[in-house]
């Protein structure tokens, strides 16, 4: 069990090269101490200053008393059968939040959160059950990042391939839109944690002013969008916030995002069974899509008791592929992950049981 304590120190992570650089030089330290503390929390991943063995021990015992590294502490790891790991964090104000480590053969996946909580209740979303608590940190929202490959890999350990972050853990990334952001600028310094932003995806429901402000930024993710109904009339019963930013308006934010050479936008679809998965809005997502540089990734539903949908069968999804495929639309059929300990896309709750279930089984 963690104890929940108000702390006072300073979190540096979260904070850049240069706000390290005042915080040091306000303690009457030389800037390049700054350099070696920033490169020790990010680079290495070092959470206690017991290991920045190239500080002077009377700085580390100051910095000791006056900052503390990360707040974030595990609380709970649950593994599923196909070596998903989902980790249930608990932050410098006792809120909890999840991340979800997907291993694969050439790389990693970090699924991470941006909110606690979400504000938004789509119908088919775990997250959205339980509403938002508050925004996340920069520095929180990297935290998750350096807590989960020391998890993983050992504290400071090289990782051995490339990691892949998206930001489609619990929140809507664009309604936290300058801690995001800020985040995806620290995780990709090369002095740092060197994740370039072409690996970082954020997801959203379609927060189109927003979109339009991501086209705009210098370092900006990979894009997806939540589509999963291709009209107003569906998706506003599946998505409240399709009302305040309806498709035709989230489409045409759509079309005009910059893209890089070879990038494609990504549609995300979870396929529910008899509500959004028949050859007729296959054929509308076709048409709707057209002229957009788009790949579909369709999802299958997972499910929680708590929710009235099940997954389109698996043949109903080959089908509704196939007209995508005859329409010129790429699309993959996601696998879903961690399924058996809730660490699956919508069944993020911050849950202390391994299912859904709660008996743990
Ligand atoms: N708020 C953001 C990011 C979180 S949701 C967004 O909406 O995109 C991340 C992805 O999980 C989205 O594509 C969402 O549609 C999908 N998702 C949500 N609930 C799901 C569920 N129960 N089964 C499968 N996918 C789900």
């Amino acid at each position: 069990m963690t104890e929940v304590t108000t702390e006072e120190r300073t979190e540096l992570i979260g904070l850049t090269q240069d706000e390290i650089r005042e915080f040091m030089v306000a303690m009457g330290e030389k800037p390049y101490r700054a350099r070696q503390l920033y490169e020790a929390i990010y680079r290495r991943r070092t959470t206690g200053y017991d290991s920045m063995t190239d500080l002077p021990k009377t700085l580390r015992r100051l910095l000791a008393e006056r900052a503390i590294v990360t707040n974030t502490q595990v609380h709970n790891v649950f593994l599923s059968s196909d070596g998903t790991r989902r980790f249930l964090l608990r932050l410098g104000d006792g809120s909890e939040v999840e991340s979800v480590f997907m291993p694969e053969e050439r790389r990693d996946t970090i699924c991470i959160s941006s909110q606690v909580g979400c504000p938004l209740a789509c119908s088919f979303c775990m997250t959205g059950v339980i509403g938002l608590k508050r925004n996340m940190t920069a520095g929180e929202i990297v935290s998750q990042v350096v807590v989960v490959l020391n998890q993983v890999y050992g504290q400071g350990a090289g990782v051995p391939h490339r990691t892949n972050i998206v930001m489609m853990g619990m929140g809507e990334p664009l309604l936290n839109y300058d801690q995001v952001l800020k985040s995806v600028r620290l995780l990709a310094d090369q002095q740092g944690l060197g994740i370039a932003p072409r690996y970082v995806t954020l997801s959203t429901a379609g927060i189109v002013p927003r979109i339009y402000d991501l086209a705009r930024e210098e370092i900006r993710p990979r894009l997806a969008i939540s589509l999963t109904a291709p009209d107003d009339e569906l998706r506003n019963r599946l998505f409240p916030i399709n009302r305040r930013y309806p498709v035709a308006e989230l489409i045409e934010a759509c079309r005009s995002y910059p893209l890089a050479e070879r990038e494609r936008l990504t549609f995300e679809y979870v396929m529910l069974d008899g509500v959004n998965d028949s050859d007729r809005e296959a054929r509308k997502l076709v048409r709707l899509l057209n002229g957009i540089r788009a790949k579909v990734n369709l999802i299958p539903h997972n499910p929680a008791p708590e929710l009235p949908y099940a997954s389109s069968p698996i043949g109903r999804i080959t089908a509704f592929q196939q007209i995508l495929t005859e329409g010129g639309l790429p699309s993959f059929i996601r696998r879903p992950r961690g399924q058996d300990i809730s660490a699956a896309c919508g069944q993020l709750a911050a849950r202390h049981q391994a299912t859904a279930q709660g008996s743990g089984s």
